[in-house]
């Protein structure tokens, strides 16, 4: 028979790269959405996968609403990917994205301790937890977070971790880096400035206004990043991962690989002070070794090999509009 796997975040990024690997393994894939009409899935349309999804409304604040789910469907996995993603929202949203960034994990994992303990659950946590560390970040290293989004991704990852060893659930934690694909929301930085080039290479705008890019982060491809999450859940262990590139790339050199691949002079760029972050972590890599040595999740795509993908995906989409 085939196993059911419950996606939460279906209509983000992940969610449609992560349903599309699960239908490719014969997986049933139920797909949970806020609600039907906020259940927005150009993304499985996109990936041509959205009849082989179901869709169902859950409000994953509502513990009963869970459980009744989890009765309902028994599904013998759980990628919980829902979450206000982004870590400049969560500065002006603070509170709700605490609230819903670990309440919900919580609802999910008792549900499952209550209900049906032998499921296994993947949580989408994030390097952003590690905030000023020493590099490169590992699974060890201190947890530390700068920000509304990361705390509440701290908290989360604790939650899982606790029920993990207090309850012997089969759960596991996933620190995963930023990775980028066409399927990325417009408000993330690699995906806007991309749009703006474009934009500027039609002549329809003039610059691209940016906040502090001397930063540097560890960016990877997102349909290869979905594979160590279902890796994770199939491991002999529960365990938490880090999936990384092993290498950092500076937001500037971004800009200018877009520029120059699109023949864009770089006065377009402009910097704003005003679009700085409260709190700004300089440099951030990881080491990948225990996910390539244990899930045998093996990355060696170069970050500038990624973004040619995504400039030619998106002028491919672009002359289809
Ligand atoms: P995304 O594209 O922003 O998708 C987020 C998903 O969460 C969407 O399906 C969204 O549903 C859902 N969601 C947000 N707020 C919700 C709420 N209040 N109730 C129910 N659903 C809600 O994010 P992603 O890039 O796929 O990332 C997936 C997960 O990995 C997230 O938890 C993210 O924080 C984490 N993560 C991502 C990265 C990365 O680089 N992409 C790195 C580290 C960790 P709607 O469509 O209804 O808004």
């Amino acid at each position: 028979m085939n196993k059911t796997a419950l996606v939460t975040g279906i209509t983000g990024q992940d969610g449609a790269y992560l349903a599309e690997l699960l239908i490719n393994k014969g997986y049933k894939v139920i797909g949970l959405v806020r609600s039907y009409s906020h259940g927005n899935v150009t993304g499985l349309e996109y990936l041509g996968i959205v009849d082989n999804v179901e869709i169902v409304e859950c409000d994953l604040m509502d513990i009963t609403h869970v459980m009744k789910i989890i009765k309902e469907y028994e599904p013998s996995e759980i990628y919980n990917l829902a979450a206000q993603s982004s870590v400049s929202l969560s500065f002006t949203q603070p509170i709700g994205t605490i609230n819903f960034n670990i309440t919900s994990v919580l609802n999910i994992l008792e549900a499952i301790r209550i209900t049906n303990p032998d499921c296994r659950f993947y949580q989408a946590t994030s390097s952003e937890v590690f905030g000023h560390a020493t590099l490169p970040i590992k699974e060890t290293s201190r947890i530390n977070p700068i920000s509304p989004y990361s705390i509440s991704k701290a908290s989360a990852h604790w939650i899982t971790k606790n029920y993990r060893e207090s309850y012997g659930l089969f759960c596991c934690s996933g620190f995963l880096f930023n990775h980028e694909s066409y399927l990325r929301s417009d408000n993330f930085f690699v995906k806007k400035v991309i749009l703006q080039a474009i934009k500027i290479y039609k002549g329809e705008a003039k610059t691209l206004e940016v906040g502090n890019i001397d930063i540097k982060r560890d960016f990877g491809w997102a349909p290869k990043y979905v594979e160590a999450m279902y890796l994770m859940l199939q491991h002999d262990t529960a365990d938490d991962f880090l999936i990384c590139s092993n290498k950092s790339v500076s937001l500037r050199s971004i800009i200018e690989y877009i520029f120059d691949y699109l023949n864009i002079p770089l006065h377009h760029l402009k910097i704003n002070e005003k679009l700085f972050r409260p709190t700004e972590i300089a440099d951030m890599y990881g080491d990948n070794i225990k996910a390539r040595n244990e899930l045998g999740w093996i990355y060696e795509m170069s970050f500038f090999d990624v973004l040619k993908i995504l400039i030619e995906e998106e002028i491919r989409n672009d002359k289809k509009k």
